[in-house]
């Protein structure tokens, strides 16, 4: 049995996931300023809660991973201190906009409509005060904590932490994300009906 006493995850695992509540609709998402913070309207439940271990999700101070979700664009609305927000990297599939002051990510937007996951916008629900938001279902990427730095001998250790807390760890997105992607592309080929 490896040791996973003492392996943090992020905040939002380590001491116990707090479950989706039916009929959930959304709350304010608010970043780490203390004054005039970036608020965030997203008015419906999210999907796909995951960790993820890549290089570019924000994560919380100290934190190995981040914890994501999706939702529909649509869904997600500046309601206040727009003028700080800017976009992390115009050029990546993801334009994450955050904070300009606390540095926080508010939300992730595709604008290629060929993407995959376009209509769909990447959003952080721990930066909401609420609770019922959908409970994380897996852990994506989880190889790619070593490009931050994270020791590769911690992996067994991290890896089966993350089993404990049901969050099944993939060193890619789930298998239902990852043939999501793979239908899309087949359909854009030709190799399936569109
Ligand atoms: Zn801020
Ligand atoms: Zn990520």
């Amino acid at each position: 049995m490896v040791d996973t006493s003492g392996v943090k995850i992020h905040p939002a695992v380590d001491n116990g996931i707090k479950p989706s509540k039916p009929g959930f609709a959304g709350g304010e998402l608010q970043c780490k300023c203390a004054s005039n913070p970036v608020k965030v309207k997203v008015a419906s439940q999210t999907a796909h809660n995951h960790v993820c271990g890549c290089t570019k999700c924000w994560k919380p101070e100290g934190a190995v991973f981040s914890q994501i979700a999706v939702v529909g664009r649509d869904a997600v609305e500046v309601v206040s201190g727009a003028e700080k927000l800017e976009i992390v990297n115009k050029d990546a599939p993801i334009q994450r906009h955050k904070c300009k002051d606390c540095g926080v990510h508010m939300y992730g937007r595709i604008e290629n409509k060929n993407h995959p996951f376009y209509g769909l916008d990447f959003v952080h629900t721990e930066l909401s005060s609420t609770d019922g938001w959908a409970a994380p279902e897996f852990a994506a990427f989880v190889s790619s904590i070593i490009e931050s730095g994270v020791e590769p001998s911690r992996m067994d250790a991290i890896r089966a932490r993350l089993k404990e807390l049901g969050l099944e760890p993939y060193d890619a997105l789930s298998p239902p994300l990852m043939d999501a992607i793979a239908t899309h592309v087949a359909k854009r080929s030709g190799a399936l009906p569109a």
